[in-house]
């Protein structure tokens, strides 16, 4: 059986203790590789390579270091094939989705990569007193967390401008979807990044990356994941005045207006109902219709979401492949139970699916459409992070801003209609991160990208991540 090994001064490892965690197939339900089982020895040895190489990454010239990140991003591209099978084997997301992805994590790269040529910082001119300077200096070491539903493109979206900004990272992906992370740092080596500039430790989160937050010598953390895991973290970080930046859990809203292009509206949420089975955290998760035309829209809902089939990842036709892992599976069929207790009306699906031959121990649900619940139910507030969505009626534009924000949570929200005058209002008033009208997952890597309320601190992407991985140092010289 393959085992996933740690990548430590530009080598791989096994953990310390030699100890290793299974890995499943969420297809087969079955173990198929393993991973190192780290824990704060291994975290210890990671920091001092890191440390070792710091001093000579953080002189490393902002072309040089354009070079290697842009050769890991054409690398990246090269082996897409590979690392998307790779990613969906450990994922349980379709093939044709994961070779998507895989674009996009060279793209987090590339991106990066020409930002470390064009980051620049501010100079402030008193006239005739005395010129100020901004210094933005790389941190030096960061620790960079990520989660399991996006898993290489989220992993390089964090270290992509931590080595940028010119930091060594210590990083460690999910212990659900370790493998892509993996085979990285075997790309990183051939795209010659110097030993230790990047390490990846694998393992729990309540080992390695507690381990991580709470190293008085790693000086920033880049965490996305759970809400409750973010607030863990910021208990132990806050008190230590480390930097950290807080990528959480969502809960969001599609509004959509009568006066909406409707076929636009209706295949769009779709979409964002349940790519990647629901587990993006953008996905809208709660469908809040205008009275007018809800029937329809309904009803044009169910019909096409039952076009989704469910089935293999690594089938071409499958629309929706399977859920991540058996503790995650039983977390989402839990909500539906729930659902079905607050009066939910199960439209469409509301159970597990059994499928035949060797993924018959897969976790698979179907998509699913409730309504008739009220607003501020469990079901409408916590995130399920699955293929499940509501839908809902609404009367007037305070009433779907009402629902709209009724929950903790603010990371992302759609608007649908043509009416711009009325989109500009809702999007000011909406309170989520991210507001897209007339489309969803329209991506700009430059432009801010994080949520408000328990959805999280700071913001990731363009300049916001190269100034979150570096410190910030006013120069005052008197004339
Ligand atoms: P999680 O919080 O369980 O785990 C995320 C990462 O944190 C994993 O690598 C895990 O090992 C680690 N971790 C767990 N306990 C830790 C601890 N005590 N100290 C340090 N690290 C620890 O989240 P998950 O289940 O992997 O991911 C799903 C969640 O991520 C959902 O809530 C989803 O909304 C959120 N998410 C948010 C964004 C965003 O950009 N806001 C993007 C993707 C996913």
């Amino acid at each position: 059986m393959q085992q996933i090994l740690n990548y430590i001064n530009g080598g791989f490892e096994p953990a310390k203790s030699r100890f290793f965690i299974d890995n499943f197939n969420p297809a087969t339900g079955k173990i198929y590789s393993q991973l190192p089982d780290s824990d704060a020895d291994d975290v210890e040895v990671a920091l001092e390579s890191a440390e070792k190489a710091y001093d000579a990454w953080r002189l490393t010239s902002s072309e040089d270091r354009f070079k290697i990140l842009n050769k890991i991003a054409e690398l990246i591209d090269l082996k897409n094939e590979s690392l998307a099978l790779a990613e969906s084997i450990d994922q349980g997301k379709p093939l044709w989705l994961a070779k998507n992805e895989m674009i996009r994590s060279a793209q987090n790269f590339r991106f990066f990569a020409t930002a470390a040529m064009q980051f620049a910082s501010e100079s402030h001119n008193m006239e005739g007193v005395a010129i100020n300077y901004t210094l933005r200096q790389s941190i030096g070491v960061v620790g960079c967390i990520s989660p399991w539903n996006l898993p290489l493109y989220l992993f390089s979206w964090k270290i992509a401008p931590a080595l940028a900004a010119g930091n060594c990272v210590i990083a460690k992906p999910s212990e659900i979807t370790p493998m892509t992370a993996y085979l990285l740092g075997e790309i990183c080596t051939e795209a010659g990044l110097p030993p230790g500039v990047l390490n990846i430790v694998h393992g729990l989160g309540p080992k390695v990356g507690n381990a991580m937050v709470s190293h008085p010598r790693i000086k920033a953390i880049s965490f996305t994941g759970g809400t409750s895991t973010g607030k863990h973290i910021a208990s132990i970080a806050a008190p230590m005045f480390k930097k950290l930046s807080l990528e959480l859990g969502g809960k969001n809203p599609n509004i959509i207006f009568a006066d909406c292009d409707f076929e636009k509206a209706l295949k769009t949420t779709v979409q964002s109902s349940f790519l990647n089975q629901g587990e993006i955290c953008l996905c809208g998760s709660r469908i809040i219709v205008e009275r007018s035309i809800y029937d329809k829209f309904k009803t044009a809902l169910v019909e096409e979401v039952k076009q989704l089939k469910v089935g293999n990842p690594l089938e071409n036709s499958s629309r929706v492949g399977a859920i991540v892992s058996q503790m995650h599976y039983d977390k989402v069929l839990s909500y539906l139970d729930i659902a079905k207790a607050e009066g939910g009306q199960i439209l469409l699906g509301g159970h597990a699916l059994k499928m035949e031959g060797e993924l018959n121990e897969g976790w698979y649900i179907a998509p699913t459409i409730i309504e008739n619940l009220a607003f501020d139910c469990r079901t409408n507030t916590e995130e399920i992070f699955g293929p499940v969505v509501t839908i809902s009626p609404f009367d007037t534009v305070e009433e779907a801003l009402q629902m709209a924000n009724c929950t903790e949570y603010g990371l992302a929200s759609t608007v649908w209609t043509q009416d711009l005058t009325k989109a500009h209002n809702v999007a000011a008033k909406i309170q989520s991160g991210i507001v897209w009208i007339n489309c969803w997952l329209l991506r700009d890597l430059r432009t801010p990208f994080g949520g408000v309320k328990q959805s999280g601190v700071g913001r990731e992407g363009g300049w916001e991540a190269m100034r979150f991985f570096t410190e910030t140092k006013n120069v005052c010289i008197k004339l």
